[in-house]
């Protein structure tokens, strides 16, 4: 879409919104699955182009605001142990746990480092023969791969001391486990395009054959988004059920087989508990046998606390999308990005985070 002028993709956006407002003669709900997808609508104010017959919803595409607290709680749980230093994205450092978060924890003391590649873990390994450097292996199809790279990479190294905690999650799982439940009404979904570069179309397939229910692989420039819309009223007003790929610059219909191989070679396919969702069957990565000693669950002793929720906060009906951030009682007034109490409100993909940073509680849409 680089390629268009500037006048092309005015007259473009202008020919998807014409179109989209002829179309759509009755409501309809569209969710957003991912995360990325959710902030990009907003800084584009998609939303504002959209007659009011459309709906976009979020669904559960931020991996963080998924992860559920027992996975926080288990890290926590290591990061208090003397001989262990963790390595993690940044966004996980301030998800509250059941009684701490790995901030928390931090500033008592505990060895805690953000890396920016699982690969960095491995320096940190090698630099510290006596201790044991736990990675957060947390993320969907997009991260997974790399961090089986990274088991790879550190059993050709021969490091002893590097292991991950896996709580990597499958995303088409999670889409049949919502359409299964029937609780939110979705008539559509926008895919998201950096997963499917990964897994292709092919595992999507179902959405429409099963489900009856229209999907699109989409990128995230602002006319892949409306395109998208456009792409899915479309098929809504024909009353047809398909798998359309808009995003084919970078998605493949087979996706990236070698980081599949990868991916297969180190994890295999494990029930997973969501934040929200509760356990979905074959929804998470597990590491596979053959490199256990790589996981640290199964080849290092801890003891962790009993999981509670947090008072108040409705992250998971955000997450299932049959609520809004503005009906969360904390929204904007307890919970805020500067002090979250859900992990919807800590990482920049969170459905709570970004709408009180484009919107601050004002969209009521
Ligand atoms: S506003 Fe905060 S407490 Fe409420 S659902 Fe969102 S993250 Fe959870």
């Amino acid at each position: 879409m680089k390629s268009r002028s500037r006048e092309e993709e005015h007259r473009l956006a202008a020919y998807f919104r014409g179109e989209i407002a002829r179309l759509a003669t009755k409501p309809v709900r569209l969710m957003e699955v991912c995360g990325t997808h959710t902030v990009a609508i907003f800084k584009a104010g998609i939303r504002q182009l959209l007659p009011p017959e459309v709906e976009l919803v979020s669904g559960p595409g931020c991996p963080v605001c998924v992860t559920p607290n027992g996975y926080l709680d288990t890290a926590v749980a290591f990061s208090r142990q003397a001989d262990v230093i963790i390595t993690t994205f940044g966004d996980m450092l301030r998800v509250p746990g059941s009684s701490s978060s790995l901030a928390a924890e931090q500033a008592t003391g505990a060895d805690i480092r953000i890396v920016y590649s699982p690969l960095d873990s491995l320096e940190i390994a090698a630099a510290n023969p006596g201790k044991k450097v736990i990675f957060l292996a947390v993320g969907f199809e997009t991260t997974a791969p790399t961090a089986a790279a990274t088991v790879l990479a550190a059993e050709q190294a021969g490091l002893a001391n590097f292991y991950v905690l896996s709580a990597h999650k499958l995303v088409p799982p999670a889409l049949r486990a919502l359409l299964t439940a029937g609780e939110v009404q979705v008539d559509g979904l926008l895919l998201p395009g950096h997963v499917s570069a990964i897994i292709g179309e092919e595992p999507y397939g179902f959405l429409a054959r099963e489900y009856g229910v229209p999907a699109v692989i989409t990128g995230f420039e602002p006319l892949d988004i409306l395109g998208a819309v456009y792409l899915l009223v479309k098929r809504i007003a024909a009353g047809e059920a398909a798998l359309d790929n808009e995003y084919r610059r970078v998605v493949p219909p087979a996706g990236n087989p070698a980081a599949l191989a990868v991916l297969d070679k180190v994890y295999g396919e494990a029930d997973a508990a969501w934040r929200g969702l509760g356990v979905i069957p074959a929804s998470g990565l597990a590491v596979k046998a053959a490199y256990r000693r790589f996981d640290a669950l199964a080849a290092l002793p801890v003891t962790v606390e009993e999981t509670k929720e947090h008072p108040g906060c409705r992250c998971g009906e955000v997450l299932r999308g049959v609520a809004r951030p503005a009906d969360c009682p904390l929204f904007g007034t307890a919970c805020t990005p500067e002090k979250p109490v859900g992990s919807c409100m800590v990482s920049v993909e969170g459905t709570c985070a970004a709408w009180y940073k484009y919107g601050a509680g004002r969209w009521q849409v």
